[in-house]
């Protein structure tokens, strides 16, 4: 993991937060230098993932001084993605399938009385956090199976 996104990382967990990293057996991922000399091809593929015995139908490099490459993912142990252990997001899709009890959805909320434009999440329904609902993969970065 790049240094930068694991302080960032550590600024939003706390310095308490002590992740167990590792490396996928299962997947690669496209990962592209990303910087103002990106271009739109290797952006676009930046986090795409495949099963390791996989195919891309593109490979990097994809033009003169391309800057990317596919890497076998890097891994964080559930339970140990956030300080919250069990409670976390991590442990909880991985064991139970299923977000926390403390992610309502928006129409969960506004019956509560959130409303987006008063940002009162915390006071309607303290210790909430907000989900969006099913993650669609728009953008077919996961893996079709
Ligand atoms: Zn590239």
């Amino acid at each position: 993991m790049e240094i930068f996104a694991y302080l960032l990382l550590q600024i939003i967990n706390g310095e308490d937060w002590k992740p167990k990293f590792s490396e996928s057996k299962k997947y690669k991922n496209w990962i592209s230098t990303l910087d103002f000399k990106t271009c739109y091809d290797c952006r676009k593929s930046h986090g795409k993932i495949w099963k390791i015995d996989e195919k891309p139908d593109k490979e990097p490099p994809l033009h003169t001084n391309c800057r990317c490459s596919i890497l076998i993912m890097k891994t964080i142990k559930a339970g140990t993605a956030t300080i919250n252990n069990k409670y976390g997001a991590d442990w909880t899709l991985k064991y139970q399938s299923k977000l926390p009890d403390y992610y309502i959805d928006y129409q969960k909320a506004k019956i509560s009385g959130f409303k987006n434009f008063l940002g009162n999440l915390g006071k309607v329904a303290p210790d909430c956090t907000l989900t969006k609902g099913e993650y669609k993969n728009r953008n077919g970065h996961l893996p079709n199976k």
